[in-house]
């Protein structure tokens, strides 16, 4: 059962772990899923919740990266097409088949696009999602009837994946304990014990709620920290010179009347050379993203004035409803955790989304970089590299072939609660014993109040802040409606997991706090 009071009675055991992996995040919970399928005990601790850092925060596509074809990266690219195929087939509940268009405003865009995307089409195989083709002015406009018509010649399209993040981050750490892992949230790996050869055999791990502390004996030891391994890294050695380096990517989330109709636009080359997507999502759109190197590691970055304005400026050009600050329902910042001795003197969006693992002479096997779409591929480099390390016994890869937790084949994603996958029928039922719960939290999102519940019981919520914006997607997708949300869900939550009003009082200011850096 994923319930966080198991996961702190196996740690009160004191078992041995073949695998301790740090960083609940696309990469650690790719890794504990790859360990605990192939049988080698697995605990991971994540310090805030699940999918908190950046991997709540993408564009939430699941891609081979066109613009990774562009700068002829072509391993990344052919890795990736496998990895979207792949999730397609294991997490169908919750990847999406997106058509994408890229609108040409200059008479050679149709020929070079197209031949580029028919490559794009022939790397992905029999894992492709549909041809990429050449449309008219009429046809585009007649996809998209909000587009600026001035100049434009037509349009090619292709095929992509679209995604929940935090969703499937969530699944993926159900998938690791159904496999028998033990994960935390609000645990943090606070520091190494190591024996007389100076190679780790420990961890000492912090229970943010109750700030009880553990000694953890394991063979091996992971950083999947994101951008906070240099953290781990100098907890190992405090003489490592630095590893990472953050860039931030933006999204502003719009109401869909800004982009009518199904299909998402991606423009290939903006003003200053980057790649722009506007993307429905859960009934918005959003529109995203930028590549800024920032000097400050926040656990919630904030997007800068500048950051905006570019984005703001740039939709201008394509559509013809322009939107404005004020349209703004949304904006969340993420941070990439780029290999630092590679950024300098190169422009961060110039620089390989590959990802890159080292082992100290201690034996802290750390990863940095790399892309959601990819997260498979990084956990099962992670473990066989923790394998060779750690003496594990011989175990095969098993995730290519993996389901994951809630996984149904043909999803109806017109229905609110696909993201729910084969849990759906378990949620409606709770939903339909209580007629309390079937309420909606705010007119303006879907979201009833069974869900609330349903997070806290069987998806390790335990914030307000983990319920709106990870089980539910309240403040990403409209950030005033969540924060009038939040008093509702603090009492609701409150009730289930025991606590007082107090931490009402306390969980709701915490929240607003987090909602203020989503707010323009
Ligand atoms: C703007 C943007 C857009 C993107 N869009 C896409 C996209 O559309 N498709 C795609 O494939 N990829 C995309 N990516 C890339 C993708 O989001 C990242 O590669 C991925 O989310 C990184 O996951 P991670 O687990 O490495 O890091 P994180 O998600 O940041 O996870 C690291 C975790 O470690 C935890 N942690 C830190 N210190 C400790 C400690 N001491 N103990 C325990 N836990 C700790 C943190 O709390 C955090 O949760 C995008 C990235 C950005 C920035």
């Amino acid at each position: 059962m994923f319930k966080r009071e198991d996961a702190i009675s196996r740690l009160k055991k004191a078992e041995p772990w073949d695998v301790l992996i740090a960083g609940g995040g696309a990469t650690g919970l790719g890794a504990a899923v790859e360990s605990a399928s192939r049988g080698y005990r697995t605990l991971l601790v994540e310090r805030s919740d699940f999918a908190k850092g950046t991997s709540s925060r993408s564009t939430k596509l699941v891609h081979g990266g066109v613009r990774y074809l562009a700068q002829g990266d072509i391993s990344l690219v052919l890795d990736a097409l496998e990895e979207r195929g792949l999730l397609m087939k294991n997490a169908a509940h919750l990847v999406k088949n997106q058509v994408f268009v890229i609108p040409n405003y200059e008479w050679w865009g149709g020929p070079f696009y197209t031949i580029g995307l028919k490559v794009y089409d022939m790397m992905a195989g029999r894992l492709g999602m549909g041809p990429s083709e050449h449309i008219s002015k009429e046809e585009l406009m007649e996809l998209i009837p909000n587009l600026i018509e001035t100049d434009l010649k037509g349009g090619v399209i292709y095929h992509d994946g679209q995604f929940d993040d935090s969703r499937l981050a969530i699944n993926l750490a159900q998938t690791a304990v159904e496999h028998n892992a033990c994960l935390i949230n609000y645990c943090e790996l606070i520091s190494f014990i190591k024996n007389d050869e100076d190679m780790i055999i420990a961890a000492i791990v912090k229970d943010k709620e109750s700030g009880d502390e553990y000694e953890v004996r394991s063979k091996t030891f992971i950083n999947a920290c994101g951008v906070f391994v240099d953290h781990l890294v100098k907890l190992d050695d405090k003489e490592s010179p630095q590893k990472v380096v953050a860039s931030q990517g933006i999204h502003l989330v719009l109401d869909k009347s800004f982009l009518q109709g199904k299909h998402a636009i991606m423009i290939p080359k903006t003003s200053d050379g980057r790649v722009l997507f506007a993307v429905p999502w859960h009934d918005k759109v959003i529109v995203g993203t930028t590549d800024t190197l920032v000097n400050m590691i926040l656990e919630d970055p904030k997007a800068l004035d500048e950051e905006i304005d570019f984005i703001l400026s740039t939709a201008k050009l394509y559509l013809t409803k322009a939107p404005r600050r004020e349209d703004v329902l949304s904006v969340f910042a993420g941070l990439r955790p780029l290999a630092a001795p590679e950024v300098e003197g190169r422009p961060t969006k110039e620089i390989s989304r590959n990802h890159k693992i080292t082992i100290s002479l201690s034996g802290l096997i750390t990863i940095i970089g790399g892309k959601w779409t990819t997260y498979r591929q990084m956990g099962e480099d992670l473990i066989d590299k923790a394998k060779l390390l750690g003496g594990l016994p011989q175990s095969e890869c098993k995730t290519k072939e993996l389901k994951i937790h809630g996984y149904v084949p043909e999803p109806d994603f017109e229905d609110h609660f696909y993201v729910y996958g084969s849990d759906k029928k378990d949620l409606m039922k709770l939903i339909d014993d209580n007629p309390d719960y079937a309420l909606k939290l705010d007119p303006e999102l879907h979201y009833v109040a069974g869900q609330v519940i349903w997070a806290v019981r069987n998806e390790m919520a335990r914030t307000v802040e983990d319920v709106l914006a990870r089980r539910l997607r309240a403040l990403f997708l409209n950030v005033k409606a969540s924060v009038r949300m939040a008093p509702k869900v603090a009492q609701m939550m409150a009730i289930e997991l025991d606590r007082d009003s107090k931490w009402i009082e306390q969980e709701i200011k915490s929240f607003n706090k987090v909602a203020s850096t989503y707010m323009l």
